[in-house]
């Protein structure tokens, strides 16, 4: 575990928790929590009429709307399980270290990007 002080450990949890709950009022604003599974969302499909004489065209146009939504949806999403890995992480005191090779992220690295999962180097080498 990175040597870092409680206070820095503080800040930045609370740093996560808040943008945790920001990103929680974003994704709930057009997805619906799954309550059978913990951190999934689903986006809210557009109601399409029923009755036969569909606009097509507004058809197209919410269909379309739901496929971006759902790109929102999947990188907050994403994000979203990156802050709660983090949070775990650091109840477990193993906060800071990088999942792939082990070694501590710089605290630089952490202030910008305090659920970062990686070190430098092992996220330029992309996912592993
Ligand atoms: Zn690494």
């Amino acid at each position: 575990m990175p040597n870092l002080s409680q206070e820095t450990m503080e800040s930045l949890e609370k740093r996560m928790e808040k943008q945790k709950e920001q990103i929680e009022k974003d994704l709930s604003k057009f997805a619906s929590k799954d309550p059978d599974s913990e951190g999934d969302w689903d986006s809210k499909y557009p109601k399409l009429d029923a009755n036969e004489n569909v606009d097509l065209e507004r058809e197209a146009d919410e269909v379309e709307e739901y496929t971006t939504r759902v790109s929102v949806e999947h990188s907050l999403e994403k994000h979203l399980e990156d802050i709660n890995l983090a949070l775990e992480k650091i109840k477990k005191k193993k906060y800071g270290i990088c999942e792939n090779c082990g070694k501590d992220i710089p605290l630089k690295r952490l202030k910008i990007y305090p659920e970062a999962r990686y070190c430098i180097a092992c996220n330029q080498k992309g996912p592993v």
